[in-house]
């Protein structure tokens, strides 16, 4: 039967789903998306997302056609109209039909759709024994050329930046920043923890402002640490004691190997597995209901 779609103020099967290749989010990556997840019937950080997908548009002078509230709307409706519980949703934002030319300005309907569905990123079994990451020789992209908090549809850097660690045999790559410091990973963001420190790099090292992070760094402090955002580099991450990233989809997820160096016991971090199962009791306790 298929996934139904919510596509342009309609509900339509997965096949009938189909965008135009004149949309300059296919021409060009012009558009925002955002990713959320839902728990047992819950969504996590809706309002959040939904402001992150404002934000991403407002930096691109794209005006989304429906106002946030109908969004929430549109988001949990495509959930129930697919009867999911746990699932992925991706909230997409396209520029709209254009001409094959640039110019956002002849494209006067920007398209939205979402898709409720699953993702799995990583296999279970990574979650007990760690990602092995590699840092790439592709830079982040600069903040004063595409700046990475702009969640856009244009995710080349990021894209490039996952063939790399692939071909190094990696599952994972780390981006440093134009000036060498830690910025993310190619679809997380990246913690460390040393000692009694919780350390994440600060947005403006090349970093998306990830709703999962914000998450983090609110636990960190329940759990006793001290937190931080501060520059870091690649010695402070093979001397931590433990790391892992975030992501929705990653979730939290073990680092024990980067460029070759064990990080901490080589095996996911006690306090970690701690934030990880702070985590999972927080998106099934917050969260806003669908059904
Ligand atoms: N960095 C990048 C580049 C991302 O695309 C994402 C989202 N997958 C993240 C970090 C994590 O953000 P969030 O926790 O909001 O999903």
């Amino acid at each position: 039967m298929g996934l139904w779609i919510y596509l342009d103020g309609k509900f339509v099967n997965e096949k009938q789903a189909k965008i135009s290749v004149f949309d300059h989010g296919l021409l060009y990556g012009d558009g925002v998306f955002e990713g959320l997840r839902t728990y047992s019937g819950k969504i996590f950080r809706l309002d959040e997302h939904i402001e992150r997908l404002y934000k991403s548009a407002k930096a691109i002078l794209l005006e989304i056609p429906v106002s946030k509230e109908e969004m929430a709307q549109i988001i949990k409706k495509t959930i129930k109209k697919n009867k999911l519980k746990d699932s992925y949703v991706r909230v997409v934002v396209t520029r709209g039909k254009g001409d094959l030319g640039l110019d956002p300005r002849k494209c006067p309907q920007p398209s939205v759709f979402v898709i409720a569905s699953k993702i799995k990123l990583y296999p279970e079994e990574y979650y007990q024994k760690g990602l092995s990451v590699v840092t790439i020789a592709t830079r982040r992209n600069l903040t004063e050329s595409l700046n990475p908090a702009i969640k856009s549809l244009n995710y080349l850097n990021n894209i490039l930046a996952k063939i790399e660690a692939t071909n190094a045999g990696a599952m994972e790559g780390l981006f440093l920043n134009n000036d060498g410091y830690v910025a993310e990973c190619t679809g997380e963001n990246i913690f460390i923890i040393s000692g009694n420190f919780l350390y994440t790099p600060p947005i403006s090292a090349g970093a998306l402002d990830g709703i999962t992070r914000d998450t983090v760094l609110q636990i960190g402090k329940t759990v006793g640490l001290s937190v931080s955002e501060k520059l870091l580099t690649r010695y402070d991450l093979y001397n931590a004691d433990e790391c892992f990233l975030t992501g929705t989809a990653a979730e939290i997820i073990p680092v024990t190997l980067i460029d070759g160096r064990i990080i901490g016991s080589g095996k996911s971090g006690s306090l970690t597995c701690k934030i990880r199962e702070e985590f999972h009791k927080i998106v099934l306790e917050e969260g806003v209901p669908i059904y």
